[in-house]
């Protein structure tokens, strides 16, 4: 299909003469914004951000059959979470909406007379019987199925009756046989000759609803689209789109079309997989930013070679934007290195809690899923959840843990759960008061090597079994058998809260 593209490099040869650049994300409510469709509103708004113009979101729902309920809703919130604003749209409002296609039809219709008037378009009557008559026999010709253009050719006259008899048609534009090209911003010249592998194309249905490139086009022209990023499965419509605009008299935007995104291993991503919703990454404590980051990396499009920084670095969107330049994005499909994403994610939790106007909403975050995930805890109080306490420990997993949820890991459950239930033999109940003593007596906090130095030393002056002592301990302090060291428990929870959970067994065991 792409053999008659020609590439002679990449030039622009016009630059856009109004005032605003006016992009838009265009996608049809049928399911939920993946990483393919992330990308693609991600570039359109960076761009849009550079140059200061207009980031549009429109919904292309006129094919009612695949609607998915509240996707829209959906769609806005996600775009929404991952940083991305909106500043025209079907919530937002704006001089050029509806943003709604299934609110423009009287639109479509209008637009539709222009190209029935000057003859560009034509009513066709023919029955899907016929039309799947045609196909068949091309099948069996090993030709590629087509509409025949029949109604191309009816007189005004004979229209005219059949339409006073009430026939149902639908419009199909003329599409003419010469190769049509256009500047690609990202893929230099397109050529292509749509006649040898479609017929002339219905615009508007027998219903009333225009088609998707009718619609489209359109659209970007009422709306003063200047700039089209989209997929590159889009780019051969668009010599078709070129046919349109210039049956209009309209001048086009510019295109722009992104190549595939895949997994790292060149298999395709793909809407079915579960995982690359924009969703799942959130409900997996994925940070917005982290997952930008991770998708840019992939294709380009950037003045600095992100990919090659010395340091890894979590850009902010204003970052993203003045380095944005599409004549950089690569023109071979992007791979998206998983692996990297946790990075980034773990970048971006550092710049959060090294951020002074950032920490507290973190700190409100932990608490939320400390309280979901230990629900039964909060009733009874036997979780820690101050602020001063939660800041601590996000400042000590730093550069531990690579999502926020890594803290309520079980091996970690301790810093939060203060065991209330305790199943130890009596005996240790003398050897634990001593070391609390010993604790007490600790002016500062102590790092691990001298807490292992400190309670080897005091098994020995006490005479207590080291190995059995510090399972004991570790029990004490988390209410866990197995997990990390003693010293490094303690290290964690702060000599004060290590005292305070000492304190509790005593008290318990002397009831
Ligand atoms: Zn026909």
């Amino acid at each position: 299909m792409f053999s008659s593209r020609i590439y002679i490099g990449r030039f622009f040869f016009r630059t856009y003469k109004t005032d605003q650049i006016r992009v838009r994300f265009a996608p049809s409510p049928t399911g939920y914004l993946h990483l393919g469709g992330l990308r693609t509103a991600l570039y359109n708004f960076l761009y849009a951000k550079k140059h200061n113009g207009k980031f549009i979101l429109r919904i292309e729902d006129t094919d009612q059959t695949r609607i998915v309920a509240g996707a829209t809703e959906q769609l806005q919130n996600d775009l929404e979470w991952s940083g991305i604003e909106i500043d025209e749209g079907p919530m937002q409002g704006g001089t050029f909406g509806p943003y709604l296609q299934s609110q423009r039809l009287k639109i479509y219709r209008e637009e539709v007379q222009t190209l029935l008037d000057n003859g560009s378009a034509y009513h066709c009557f023919c029955t899907d019987n016929r039309l799947q008559l045609l196909r068949r026999e091309a099948l069996r010709k090993q030709e590629i199925p087509k509409y025949d253009n029949k109604c191309r050719h009816l007189t005004a006259h004979a229209v005219q009756n059949r339409l006073d008899k009430g026939e149902p048609s639908c419009i199909r534009f003329k599409i003419s046989d010469n190769e049509e090209s256009f500047e690609d911003l990202i893929y230099g010249r397109i050529s292509y000759n749509i006649s040898l592998n479609e017929g002339d194309p219905v615009i508007l249905k027998s219903d009333g609803y225009p088609t998707y490139h009718f619609a489209n086009v359109v659209d970007d022209h009422l709306m003063k689209i200047s700039h089209v990023l989209r997929g590159a499965e889009w780019q051969i419509s668009t010599t078709k789109h070129i046919q349109l605009y210039r049956a209009f008299k309209w001048e086009p935007p510019m295109f722009g079309h992104l190549p595939l995104l895949m997994n790292s291993d060149g298999t395709k991503l793909s809407k079915r997989q579960g995982d690359i919703r924009i969703g799942h990454y959130r409900d997996s404590h994925i940070f917005p930013l982290a997952l930008l980051n991770f998708i840019v990396q992939s294709g380009g499009g950037f003045t600095k070679d992100l990919e090659k920084h010395l340091k890894p670095k979590c850009y902010s969107i204003v970052e993203l934007a003045n380095q944005f330049d599409i004549s950089k994005i690569n023109s071979h499909s992007g791979k998206l290195m998983a692996d990297r994403l946790l990075e980034f994610n773990r970048l971006e939790l550092r710049n959060k809690i090294e951020d002074a106007k950032q920490i507290s909403k973190l700190i409100k975050e932990v608490k939320d899923l400390l309280k979901s995930n230990f629900s039964e805890r909060v009733e009874n109080n036997s979780l820690k959840l101050d602020d001063a306490y939660i800041q601590n420990i996000l400042q000590w997993s730093c550069n531990r843990i690579s999502k926020l949820s890594d803290l309520i890991s079980k091996n970690l459950e301790f810093i939060w759960v203060i065991p209330t239930e305790y199943n130890i033999d009596k005996s240790s109940e003398s050897s634990i008061d001593l070391l609390k003593n010993e604790l007490e007596k600790e002016e500062t906090e102590l790092d691990t090597e001298h807490l292992n130095a400190m309670l080897k030393t005091f098994c020995k002056d006490h005479a207590i079994k080291y190995g059995s002592f510090m399972r004991t301990l570790r029990y004490v302090l988390s209410g866990l058998k197995e997990g990390p060291s003693v010293a490094e428990m303690v290290v964690i929870l702060g000599k004060k809260n290590t005292i305070e959970r000492l304190d509790l067994f005593l008290n318990k065991t002397k009831t």
